[in-house]
C-alpha cells in the first residue's frame, strides 16, 4: 500500500495511464488531494465506485495520524504525527506579517550531530518518503481551512537533513509547488542545509527559484568543526566556493542561520570573522536566538546581546535580521516534541 502523496502531478497523470484511464484521471486525483483536500479515496465523488474500489487496492491518501497538537498564544501551533511504521515526526505552523508558514520534517531523526541541536539527540532511522513531507503540509492546510487561512510559505527546517534526502525532498517540492497542487510559490519557499557541499552543486544546477538558507553557526573551522561534524567533511571554504557557484547560476539572495551562543560565537572577534566570510556574497544573516535543550548546556545570549552583535555586524556592512522567537510557552525548539514523548514512552521511534 502506498499514499497517494507520493505523485506528483506528472507521475500522477502516468500513473492513470499505466492503468489504462485517461491521463484525466491523474488530474482529478491530484485536485481531489490538494484542491479539496480529501483523507479519503472514497471521498473522490467524482471518480465511479469501480475506480475508487481499484485505487484503494493499492493506496491510501494520508500516511501520517495525529498523536498530539499544541497550539501557542501566538498562533504558533506544534504537530506531532506517527508514521504508517509508528516513527514519530513534527510540524510547525506559524503566523508571521508576510504570511503563514509551515515547517517540514525531512528524516526521521538526524545524522548530523550538530552539538546544539535537539535532532541530533536521535539518530536518524530513515529518510522521510516526498509523500510524507507533502502530508504534512497538507494535513495543516486541512486544519487552517475552517479559519480560512492559508499556508503561504514553506520552510524545510524541520528535524532532519535536507540534503542527505535530496531526491525526496526534490519531488516533495514539485507537488507542493505545482500550481495544480498547492501552489505555494517557489520563493515562498526555503530549503535549509547544514552544508552538504555536493548537494549544494546539485541545487544549483537545477536553477529553481525555491531559496537556500546555510546553516552556518560559526565563521571559523575549528569553532564550526566543534559544533557541526558536517565541517570535518566539508570545509569552510569548501563551503564558500559552492555558495560562489550556486551565485553564479542563480540570481537568488543566500541566507545565513547564524545561532547565537552565549560565550561560544558572540564575541567581538567573531563579528569580524563573520563580516570577511560573507563578503561579496549577495545574502543576508539571520541572527536567532538559541532555543534551550536541556541535554545540551549551551546557553541564548539575552535579546540586549544579539542586539549587540547585530550593531556591530551591520557597522561592518553585513546585512543581518534577528530572528523572532515563536511558540515560547510550548515545546518549540526543533524537534523537542519528538523527544518528550520518546522520553515519556522510553521507546526508540
Ligand atoms: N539540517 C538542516 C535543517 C534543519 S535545522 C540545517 O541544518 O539547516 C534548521 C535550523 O534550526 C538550522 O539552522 C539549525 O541549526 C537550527 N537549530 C537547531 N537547533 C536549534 C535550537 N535549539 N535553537 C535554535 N535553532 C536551532
Amino acid at each position: 500500500m502506498k499514499s497517494l502523496y507520493e505523485y506528483n502531478y506528472e507521475q500522477m497523470q502516468e500513473m492513470a495511464v499505466e492503468k489504462g484511464w485517461k491521463k484525466f484521471r491523474g488530474h482529478q486525483i491530484f485536485q481531489w488531494l490538494y484542491r479539496k483536500r480529501v483523507f479519503t479515496i472514497d471521498d473522490m465523488s467524482d471518480l465511479s465506485l469501480e475506480t475508487r474500489e481499484l485505487l484503494k487496492k493499492e493506496y491510501f491518501v494520508s500516511p501520517l495520524q495525529l498523536k498530539e497538537k499544541q497550539v501557542s498564544k501566538d498562533g504558533t501551533r506544534k504537530y506531532l504525527f506517527s508514521l504508517e511504521d509508528g516513527s514519530l515526526i513534527e510540524s510547525v505552523f506559524m503566523q508571521f506579517d508576510y504570511g503563514n508558514s509551515i515547517c517540514v520534517t525531512t528524516q526521521v531523526g538526524c545524522n548530523m550531530g550538530c552539538a546544539f541541536c535537539a535532532s541530533g539527540l536521535t539518530k536518524k532511522r530513515r529518510n522521510l518518503t516526498s509523500g510524507e513531507i507533502v502530508a504534512q503540509v497538507v494535513y495543516v492546510q486541512k486544519d487552517l481551512d475552517e479559519q480560512e487561512k492559508r499556508l503561504s510559505h514553506i520552510v524545510v527546517m524541520g528535524t532532519g537533513e535536507p540534503f542527505d534526502n535530496y531526491d525526496q525532498v526534490m519531488n516533495f517540492l514539485k507537488t507542493v509547488n505545482h500550481d495544480r497542487g498547492l501552489g505555494i510559490g517557489a520563493r515562498h519557499i526555503t530549503v535549509s542545509t547544514c552544508g552538504v557541499v555536493p548537494r549544494i552543486y546539485d541545487f544549483a544546477k537545477e536553477h529553481t527559484q525555491y531559496n537556500l538558507a546555510i546553516s552556518l553557526h560559526a565563521p571559523n573551522d575549528e569553532l564550526r568543526s566543534k559544533l557541526m561534524p558536517i565541517n570535518h567533511a566539508y570545509s569552510l571554504e569548501q563551503l564558500m566556493e559552492a555558495l560562489r557557484f550556486y551565485e553564479s547560476e542563480n540570481n537568488r539572495r543566500l541566507t545565513f542561520e547564524y545561532i547565537l551562543l552565549k560565550g561560544v560565537n558572540d564575541q567581538m572577534e567573531h563579528v569580524q570573522q563573520l563580516a570577511t566570510l560573507v563578503r561579496g556574497i549577495h545574502a543576508y544573516v539571520n541572527l536567532i536566538p538559541y532555543n534551550a535543550v536541556d541535554e545540551h548546556g549551551f546557553q541564548s545570549v539575552s535579546y540586549e546581546e544579539a542586539m549587540v552583535f547585530y550593531d556591530a555586524l551591520m557597522k561592518k556592512g553585513v546585512r543581518c535580521t534577528i530572528r523572532k522567537e515563536h511558540g515560547g510557552d510550548i515545546d518549540a525548539a526543533c524537534g523537542q516534541l519528538r523527544i518528550k514523548h520518546l522520553n515519556e514512552n522510553k521507546v526508540m521511534k
